[in-house]
C-alpha cells in the first residue's frame, strides 16, 4: 500500500515535471485547443483563426458552413458536444439555438465597448447570443449581361419578378443559408405573410438555383453565371471590390439586415478556451480582420472603425426587423417549412 502510494507520488511529480517541460517547449501545444464552427466567408474564417492561435498559443480547429447547417449540426451533437464556440453567421439559428438550450449565458467584460443592437440580441437571447457584426440584404445584377439581354436596371424587389429575369436570379436555399432565411423574413415583414409568399412563388419561376451558400449568388454573379443575385449587400461589395462588373442595389420597397451573431456551445469541452476566444473576437482589433480579408460587414465593437467600403446602413431603407420573432425556433420551423412546401417544390 505504501509502496503504491510513494510510486504514484513519483508519477505525479514525473509527470508535472515532463508538463512542465512540454509548456516551455511548446507553449502553443500546453494551451490547448478550441473547436470552432465558423459561418462567414472562409477567407474570413481562415484570418481569425490563424490570429487567435498566434496570439494565444491555442491551437484551432475550425469548419466553415452556413447558418443553418451549423445550427443542425450543433442540436444533432448536443449529446455530445464537438465545437465549442460557433462564430459569425445570421442571427436567427443562434436565437434558435439559445432558446432551445444548446447554448450557454456568458457576460463577457467586453460588452461595455459594443454597439447597442449587438447588445440587444444577448438580452434578448437571454445572454446567450451577442452580435458581432451587422450587414443589410439586398441583391446585385451584372451590368455586362444586363446591357447584352437589354435588361432595365433593376431597383426593387417587384423588378426581380419580371419576364426579362426568367432563369436569371440565384439565390440560397433558406434551410441551410442564413442570407436567405433573412430574405424570407424580410419579404414577410415588407408585404406581410401571404402577398410575400405570393411574392416568393412568383421569384421561383425566375430562379436558375438555389445555392446552399448565401454568397454563393454573388460569386456566380461577378462570373456572369447569373445575371442577379440576392445576397447580402456586403458580400455583392467583395464582387466590385475585385472589379466584378456588378451593381449593388439597396431595394426601394426597404430591406432587411442581419445580427451576425457568435455562441458558446453547452457542454463545450474546451469552454476556457471558447471564453477567451469569445472576449478577444469582440475587441476591436480582431474585428479589424474582417476588412482585411475583405468582408464588410460593420462591426460591432465601438471602436473598430466601419471599412469605407461598408453599405451605409443610414442611407439604406431598413426595415424594423423583428429579431426575436423571426429567430424563435416554433417561428423558425414554421416558416421553413412552409417555404418548402409551397416554393420550392413548384415546378
Ligand atoms: N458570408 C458573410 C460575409 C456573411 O455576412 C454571412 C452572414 O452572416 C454569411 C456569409 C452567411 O452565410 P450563409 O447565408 O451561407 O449562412
Amino acid at each position: 500500500m505504501k509502496l503504491k502510494k510513494t510510486f504514484a507520488a513519483a508519477t505525479m511529480l514525473a509527470g508535472t515535471m515532463t508538463a512542465l517541460s512540454f509548456m516551455s517547449a511548446g507553449a502553443a501545444q500546453a494551451q490547448g485547443e478550441l473547436v470552432m464552427y465558423c459561418g462567414v466567408q472562409e477567407e474570413w474564417c481562415r484570418a481569425m483563426t490563424t490570429a487567435f492561435e498566434r496570439e494565444t498559443g491555442i491551437k484551432v480547429s475550425m469548419t466553415r458552413k452556413s447558418a443553418g447547417e451549423v445550427y443542425a449540426q450543433v442540436k444533432a451533437e448536443a449529446a455530445n458536444p464537438r465545437a465549442d464556440i460557433w462564430w459569425g453567421g445570421t442571427g436567427d439559428p443562434h436565437m434558435q439555438a439559445a432558446e432551445e438550450g444548446l447554448t450557454v449565458e456568458y457576460k463577457s467584460p467586453k460588452m461595455s465597448e459594443l454597439q447597442d443592437w449587438a447588445v440587444r440580441q444577448w438580452e434578448q437571447s437571454k445572454q446567450r447570443t451577442v452580435g458581432i457584426y451587422s450587414g443589410a440584404l439586398g441583391f446585385g445584377y451584372n451590368t455586362d449581361l444586363a446591357k447584352s439581354n437589354n435588361i432595365a436596371e433593376p431597383k426593387c424587389w417587384a423588378d426581380l419578378l419580371k419576364a426579362e429575369f426568367k432563369d436569371e436570379v440565384q439565390v440560397a436555399d433558406p434551410n441551410s443559408s442564413g442570407t436567405a432565411y433573412t430574405l424570407l423574413a424580410t419579404i414577410v415583414q415588407i408585404m406581410g405573410e401571404d402577398k410575400g409568399f405570393e411574392y416568393l412563388k412568383a421569384l421561383h419561376k425566375n430562379v436558375n438555383q438555389y445555392t446552399k451558400s448565401g454568397a454563393a449568388p454573388a460569386k456566380a454573379m461577378a462570373l456572369g453565371e447569373t445575371t442577379a443575385g440576392i445576397a447580402f449587400m456586403h458580400d455583392i461589395v467583395t464582387m466590385v471590390v475585385d472589379k466584378a462588373p456588378v451593381k449593388v442595389v439597396a431595394p426601394c420597397e426597404g430591406t432587411g439586415y442581419e445580427i451576425g451573431s457568435m455562441s458558446i456551445i453547452k457542454g463545450a469541452k474546451n469552454m476556457d478556451n471558447a471564453k477567451k476566444f469569445y472576449d478577444w473576437a469582440l475587441t476591436a482589433d480582431a474585428q479589424k480582420l474582417g476588412a482585411d480579408a475583405k468582408s464588410y460587414q460593420v462591426p460591432s465593437n465601438k471602436s473598430t472603425p466601419i471599412p469605407p467600403q461598408s453599405p451605409k446602413l443610414s442611407d439604406i431603407k431598413l426595415i424594423n426587423f423583428d429579431f426575436a420573432k423571426y429567430g424563435s425556433s416554433a417561428e423558425r420551423r414554421r416558416l421553413l417549412s412552409k417555404w418548402d412546401n409551397e416554393v420550392k417544390n413548384l415546378p
